[in-house]
């Protein structure tokens, strides 16, 4: 059995208060007792054989629970940088979706291995992806031991439709137990790609399987105008009318909600915001930044092609300071709410994760603050939003399991690497292809 007592610990809470001074005692892949140090060693004297338990002296860091990541498509980190200073249209239709034509399933195995190297480096200990070739997305995250929650995507208007909803039909019976590290669900690409009837039959199907969706809605102002010249409603009233909002459902971006659509939301909707791709591409300032208070949301990073980097840290931060500059109000968007909101990506996912208690996965992070760039430490959850980067991440610890010891992750980042650089070199050989899809 294996046990590991996180000595002396101070605990952030969701609240963004701190507990000093705890003994977390974690077996096998839960924590299974919190006591406060000194408090005669209880957790010690629950291990048989104290020289089998890994005791860690946290006194001088934090513990958190990991970091979410509740928008991504890991597999695009292989085109991170090839289109840049480019509009939105063109971002997409003459560079992303040409390039993805052409992917392969190596491609998109080997991109999103090199996105959770990035991840788990981060802290991350979960990641919700959005993408196509799912069985090359599952076996990247089971090799690489993260946390995944993967929706196939499906591209309602593309010739292949009824097939790739098929596929993915497949893919969840398969593979819905595969392992404690796994949750799937459907992820209909949005719904200007699945018009009318397509969303009602992916969001018909979500319920059968009895499983969620994730899809992108309301990216832009274009999308809401078309949306509402054609149907007369808006992208998230269309979702409403397919029934998208009776299960779980993440909404990738959301960016343009309307005052009107907040009332078909519920306890089971979270958005995933990620303003460091709204800002790149020049999407607006949107809504979000008005109606924020009234809405589950927590972060994600978009693909590193839009991003460039796969930290939800750093889009909860750039979210509190857009926040701040565009309502003109220094006062709001605070730290508390702000990680309080970081931690919810959990509570959008099925694992038993997000916080640090007994009887919950070990899903940890220790932060060492005790660096330049964290230093003084006012109050640890200001030094980790507003000053921390990846080598304050001393440690990331997943069912109980160190991914990251000591700063350095335990996956082979040479192979990873050496294996993208082939990856690259075929992206620019094959050049682009004939795309399926129109943004
Ligand atoms: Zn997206």
């Amino acid at each position: 059995m294996k046990k590991i007592l996180l000595k002396n610990s101070n605990i952030i809470n969701n609240d963004a208060t701190v507990d000093k001074n705890k003994d977390i005692y974690i077996e096998n892949s839960r924590i299974v007792k919190i006591i406060d140090t000194n408090n005669f060693n209880l957790c010690c004297e629950n291990v048989d054989n104290n020289d089998s338990c890994e005791i860690i002296d946290c006194s001088t860091y934090y513990v958190s629970p990991g970091l979410v990541n509740l928008h991504s498509h890991a597999a695009m980190n292989i085109f991170k940088g090839i289109a840049e200073d480019v509009t939105i249209d063109d971002w997409f239709n003459k560079e992303i979706f040409p390039y993805e034509s052409k992917l392969q399933p190596e491609d998109i195995y080997n991109g999103v291995k090199l996105a959770i190297l990035e991840m788990l480096n981060n802290g991350v200990t979960a990641f919700a992806d959005h993408y196509f070739g799912q069985e090359s997305v599952l076996k990247a995250a089971m090799d690489s031991k993260i946390r995944i929650d993967l929706a196939s995507t499906i591209f309602g208007l593309a010739p292949n439709y009824k097939e790739q909803l098929q596929n993915a039909k497949e893919f969840i019976s398969k593979n819905r137990n595969i392992s404690s590290r796994v949750n799937l669900r459907l992820g209909p690409h949005a719904p200007y790609t699945c018009p009318g009837e397509i969303l009602s039959e992916i969001v018909n199907t979500a319920k059968e399987l009895n499983v969620g969706i994730h899809l992108h809605v309301s990216e832009t102002k274009e999308q809401v105008d078309t949306s509402l010249d054609q149907t007369k409603k808006t992208p998230f009233e269309v979702l409403y009318e397919s029934g998208g909002f009776d299960i779980n459902t993440i909404v990738a971006h959301g960016l343009w909600v309307e005052e009107n659509d907040i009332k078909y939301l519920n306890d089971k909707t979270y958005f995933a915001f990620c303003p460091k791709t709204y800002m790149k591409l020049a999407m607006g300032e949107g809504n979000i930044y008005k109606y924020h208070d009234r809405i589950n949301y927590s972060f994600g990073t978009d693909g590193g092609a839009s991003s460039n980097t796969l930290n939800p840290l750093e889009q909860a931060r750039l979210f509190a300071l857009n926040g701040k500059f565009i309502n003109n109000d220094s006062e709001s968007f605070k730290i508390k709410d702000i990680w309080k909101h970081l931690m919810d990506g959990h509570k959008a996912l099925a694992f038993n994760t997000g916080e640090i208690k007994e009887g919950k996965d070990a899903d940890i992070i220790i932060w060492d603050l005790n660096r330049p760039n964290t230093f003084p430490i006012y109050n640890p959850v200001i030094s980790i939003l507003y000053s921390s980067n990846s080598e304050n991440v001393l440690y990331t610890m997943i069912e109980g399991e160190f991914i990251k010891y000591k700063g350095k992750l335990t996956l082979d980042e040479k192979e990873v690497l050496n294996n993208i650089s082939n990856v690259q070199s075929s992206i620019l050989e094959r050049g682009k292809g004939k795309s399926n899809v129109n943004y």
